[in-house]
């Protein structure tokens, strides 16, 4: 075992949003053939032309800060980590440009507004979401700061 990580089952919270396994895990989203829009998550038609062509498109790992709150407390339901209000921790989440092609909204791993600012670099990062009774490890995406 090379990794100690893939020790642990680890398992993508949903099929077909982040390449996984992988060294270096990419979102998976969706690229127009006929006008060049690309959308994350992956959609069946293009949103700018219509087509029902779409290709699978994997996106740029780096990014720039577009904007950003803080979750300071419980997501209610379908939010699913596990947590309990008592063992919640707050995270941010952010809106993150990807490089020139789209953005993408989710979890930064700073929740800290300090440690953030507009255009900062950041990339693309799988975490652990929560952890299943039987020890499997769901993994969700996020931006750190570079
Ligand atoms: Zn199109």
């Amino acid at each position: 075992m090379t990794n100690e990580r893939r020790a642990v089952n680890q398992v993508p919270f949903a099929p077909d949003v982040f390449t996984w396994p992988a060294d270096r895990p990419q979102l998976i989203g969706g690229r127009c053939p006929k006008c060049a829009a690309v959308t994350f998550p992956a959609q069946a038609s293009c949103p700018r032309c219509g087509t029902s062509e779409m290709q699978e498109h994997l996106l740029p790992v780096r990014g720039t800060l577009w904007t950003w709150t803080t979750q300071d407390f419980l997501p209610k339901e379908p939010y699913a980590s596990g947590e309990t209000l008592e063992s919640f921790s707050p995270f941010g989440v952010g809106l993150v440009q990807l490089g020139d092609e789209v953005r993408v909204e989710g979890r930064i791993t700073v929740a800290d507004p300090a440690e953030l600012e507009f255009g900062m670099d950041v990339e693309l990062v799988i975490v652990p979401f929560r952890t299943d009774p039987d020890g499997t490890q769901v993994m969700t995406y996020a931006f750190q700061p570079v």
